[in-house]
């Protein structure tokens, strides 16, 4: 790439490493971690993350779709990788070829991913000689509605894996839908969802099957609940930096869990303009807002197909030079507005810092911004567009 936009994101992979360790130092010992990687590693580029968490002791990653597994493959990532949603049928032969790993909760599906297996064993003897197995988890929907069977017919399911010539069981899964609550309804469901998960897999041992790698928590069970880590945890948000929804650190602390996470992304961007503006003159689309007295509007380079959201006018704030300062006018789809005041001490080109970690001179958080636009810091990281370029710091 020749030259460089004044928006683009820094990667601090250092900070997601030092994610990766604290993790794996907080769970119980002989506990695997299975990196989620999924989203392009919310947004952060799946390659890097996925090797750093791999460099840090990960066992495994997860991954939404089959095309996100096929690029961690041809990276020559070798790590085990579960695929964490269904696919389509005409994936499946992909599945095998990568060596992915999915996630199956029913009969049919089975049946597809079985014909995939059986399809590419005919088709090459060498694998035929290898006579391996192809490993699938069966996830239980325990309540979360989603992917997987009901509790009740995992062992039936099992069995089937179990007496495939194609398949075996590599893992028994399931998911929690409020483990990130600290309301008394989201507490007894979780532990309900766990306790259906726990029986399902000891009638899938009572008929003599091993449920292969048990796992369920993602990063707020696995912080909140250490007797729920059973084989594996699968952390995303919080190798990222950021803690999911109300399990925050201030709740951890209380229970006296420390896990001390660094947020690794800062989005960045630049003065492109520095435009002395008249009282009643107008920024944006709708002139929503006016000079109320003479000042200096910035022009940045940034706007909502690079990741900021176009409800975030009215609240969002730029940090340039360590101090805040507002986002005016409605936020375009390329460039946004910022007042400046006198602007004094700032050159055209300077660096404008979104959200980050403060070491990248941001003043605010992803949470930060998630919680003036009504949304989660997942959403505000992997809004960061395909255009923003990553770039790793080291
Ligand atoms: C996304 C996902 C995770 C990771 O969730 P976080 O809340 O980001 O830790 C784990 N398991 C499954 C099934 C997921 O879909």
């Amino acid at each position: 790439m020749s030259g460089m936009r004044l928006t683009f994101a820094e990667i601090y992979l250092k900070n997601f490493e030092h994610n990766v360790k604290a993790i794996k130092k907080f769970v119980k010992p002989g506990v695997k971690i299975c990196c989620s990687v999924k989203a392009d590693a919310y947004g952060h580029g799946a390659v890097p993350c996925a090797k750093a968490a791999v460099k840090c002791g990960a066992e495994y990653l997860a991954v939404a779709t089959v095309g996100e597994g096929i690029e961690l493959r041809e990276a020559k990532i070798k790590a085990p990788i579960l695929l964490l949603s269904y696919c389509s049928p005409s994936e499946m032969a992909d599945l095998v070829k990568y060596n992915i790993t999915p996630f199956v909760g029913d009969e049919e599906y089975i049946e597809f991913v079985e014909a995939a297996v059986k399809k590419a064993a005919k088709a090459s003897q060498a694998q035929k000689a290898a006579a391996k197995k192809f490993a699938v988890h069966l996830a239980v929907d325990t309540g979360m509605g989603r992917v997987g069977c009901l509790p009740c017919d995992a062992a039936a399911l099992a069995k089937r894996i179990f007496g495939s010539k194609y398949l075996c069981l590599g893992g028994m899964c399931t998911h929690f839908a409020s483990a990130d609550g600290t309301a008394a309804r989201d507490r007894s469901y979780a532990k309900k969802q766990r306790d259906a998960f726990a029986a399902a897999v000891e009638s899938v041992k009572a008929l003599g099957i091993k449920p292969g790698i048990v796992h369920a928590s993602a990063s707020a069970a696995l912080m909140d609940k250490i007797e729920w880590q059973f084989d594996m945890v699968r952390p995303g948000i919080i190798l990222y930096g950021y803690y999911p929804d109300k399990i925050t650190q201030k709740y951890l602390s209380a229970k006296k869990t420390p896990l001390l996470v660094k947020p690794v992304m800062a989005l960045v961007t630049g003065i492109s303009a520095l435009r002395p503006f008249k009282k009643g003159m107008s920024v944006s689309y709708g002139s929503t807002w006016t000079a109320a007295k003479d000042t200096t509007i910035g022009v940045l380079p940034i706007g909502y197909a690079d990741g900021l959201l176009r409800r975030q006018a009215g609240t969002l704030k730029v940090s340039v030079g360590g101090k805040l300062y507002p986002i005016r006018g409605r936020i375009c789809m390329d460039q946004c507005m910022v007042d400046l005041g006198s602007a004094k001490g700032i050159k055209r080109f300077d660096r404008a810092v979104i959200f980050g970690p403060k070491e990248s001179g941001a003043l605010l958080t992803a949470d930060d911004l998630a919680k003036d636009a009504g949304t989660i810091s997942y959403e505000i990281l992997t809004c960061v567009g395909k255009r923003v370029q990553r770039v790793l710091v080291k």
